[in-house]
């Protein structure tokens, strides 16, 4: 089943249960707290914290979402895109618990020929929170799922709230048995490669306060409604459903990997090392194409130094694969053919997203041609020395002088089986900082406070809220 089809299910399935299907808000949303939307629930944000009515009760979307936070799992799990789509079903004070058991069952059980997804319902696991025995009744009684197939867990997976003071509530999360070729048995408790999650209903049921973990925080009372807020992860479902082994060899994906092995004349599925570079190309240059598409362009600070870091990993990566020449003139149009059906406006803007791109990939390659040098040759004296550190003076010299991003020359001592010394790093960045900023006193700069900014990134890094992004 195409993902196209899949998603379409999902919306159609909703709106005959009466929801109004509203379309993806942008990647960029207004939201101090939040780098890009990362989850289906955070446009509607407002009407779960009553500070807005809801044009309706029910509502049902297909939700663009980027975790940052992800990017380090891409290629190395089965499961995680640093760009996916979240399906979601909302309830405003409407259904609650049973009401979203009973949807969530229905689709993904249904036939396929009645609109269905026709997942077996023997594989399917779920997980409710320690003492949340409604739900587990629910589970039985609706689903006939029995006991030993409905989990408990405590709240840290099973409890979701948003970081802060407002509304949470238990959730209870649907998981596909892909069988004992993957991991061994005891249901995703034991085991979540083999026990793949598609789904996280939350009950959204209480306010709470005084957060201060993710599972600490104080209960205030009950809200005025109970709320449903779910969110299904497209592409999981999709590689579940097309037989694939990962979401990298969806069809919305894999033609990336096709190329980008035509280009590199390496086969994928040939050398594990190899094939984790595939699925970040595929996978950044997908979320790169989509974080462009919604006006992100990179840039040093924030959003745009997340998009930067994409488009250059994917470039590297194809530089490891083998491929010097430009990269993205060859791997982008290819993304966008399999992403306009879903996002016809990715054509019509597609000429500025590309000049936005390769502008980005020819500065990174001018950038790795000199420092690759200056890096190898560190790496080499390191070694030669009988160390396994590269200096923070050279890790300074490749950022001051080269434009490396630190999280670069970090991934390349990596591959050499080096570490950094990274407090040595920033303390150079400390002592540049004090320099500039007496500098810019000494010329009374207009401009010093734009500065603060700047450093806290520099000792910190982009920051991802994270809040959202731990439903589980
Ligand atoms: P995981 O435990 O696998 O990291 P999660 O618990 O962080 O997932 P939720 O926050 O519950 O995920 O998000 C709801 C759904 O979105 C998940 O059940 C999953 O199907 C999907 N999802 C979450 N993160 C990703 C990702 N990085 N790539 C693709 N799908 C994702
Ligand atoms: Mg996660
Ligand atoms: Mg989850
Ligand atoms: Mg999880």
């Amino acid at each position: 089943m195409k993902t196209a089809e899949i998603r379409r299910r999902f919306l159609e399935h909703f709106e005959r249960a009466g929801h109004t299907v509203v379309p993806s808000a942008p990647l960029l949303f207004d939201d101090p707290n939040l780098l890009f939307v990362n989850a289906g629930m955070v446009p509607f944000k407002p009407y779960f914290l009553q500070q807005e009515t809801p044009p309706f009760d029910r509502a049902t979307s297909v939700q663009k979402c980027v975790r940052t936070l992800d990017i380090e799992e891409v290629g190395k799990t089965t499961r995680h895109g640093t760009f996916f789509q979240m399906n979601g079903n909302f309830s405003f004070g409407d259904y609650f618990k049973a009401g979203a058991i009973e949807h969530a069952w229905g689709l993904i059980t249904g036939d396929v020929s009645a609109g269905g997804l026709g997942i077996a319902a023997d594989d399917i696991w779920v997980t409710v929170l320690d003492g949340d025995d409604e739900a587990r009744g629910l589970w039985r009684e609706i689903a006939g799922l029995p006991d030993e197939r409905i989990q408990a867990r405590g709240l840290l997976d099973n409890y979701w709230h948003m970081g802060v003071p407002g509304p949470g509530g238990p959730c209870s999360e649907i998981y596909v048995d892909r069988g004992a070729a993957y991991g061994p048995d005891g249901g995703p408790v034991v085991d979540e490669d083999r026990f793949l999650e598609i789904w996280n209903l939350v009950f959204m049921q209480e306010e709470i306060t005084n957060v201060s973990a993710k599972d600490v925080f104080d209960v205030v009372g009950p809200l005025p409604s109970q709320n449903i807020d779910t969110g299904m992860g497209l592409e999981r479902v999709a590689y579940l459903l097309q037989g694939k082994e990962n979401l990298y060899e969806i069809d919305e994906v894999y033609p990336v990997i096709e190329r980008a092995s035509e280009l590199t004349g390496r086969r994928y599925g040939a050398e594990p090392g190899d094939d984790v570079r595939f699925r970040v190309v595929a996978d950044h240059v997908r979320s790169g194409l989509m974080l462009m598409g919604d006006g992100v362009t990179p840039g040093n600070e924030a959003r745009g130094y997340v998009l930067r870091r994409l488009l250059r990993r994917a470039v590297r990566s194809m530089r490891l694969l083998g491929f010097e020449d430009p990269a993205l003139p060859q791997l982008l149009p290819v993304s966008k053919d399999l992403m306009r059906q879903s996002y016809p406006e990715l054509e019509a803007d597609f000429a500025r997203i590309e000049q936005v791109a390769y502008a980005e990939e020819d500065a990174f390659r001018q950038t790795l041609g000199k420092g690759t040098q200056i890096f190898d040759l560190a790496a080499q004296e390191t070694k030669a020395a009988g160390g396994s550190v590269l200096g923070g003076d050279r890790a300074f010299q490749l950022h001051d002088t080269y434009g490396f991003p630190i999280d670069l020359t970090l991934e390349m001592a990596q591959e050499q089986g080096l570490e950094v010394d990274a407090d040595g790093f920033r303390a150079l960045m400390a002592e540049q900082r004090a320099r500039a900023k007496a500098d810019a006193k000494a010329k009374k700069g207009v401009h010093a406070d734009t500065g603060a900014y700047r450093a806290a990134f520099d000792r910190f890094g982009p920051t991802d809220w994270q809040a959202y992004t731990t439903l589980s």
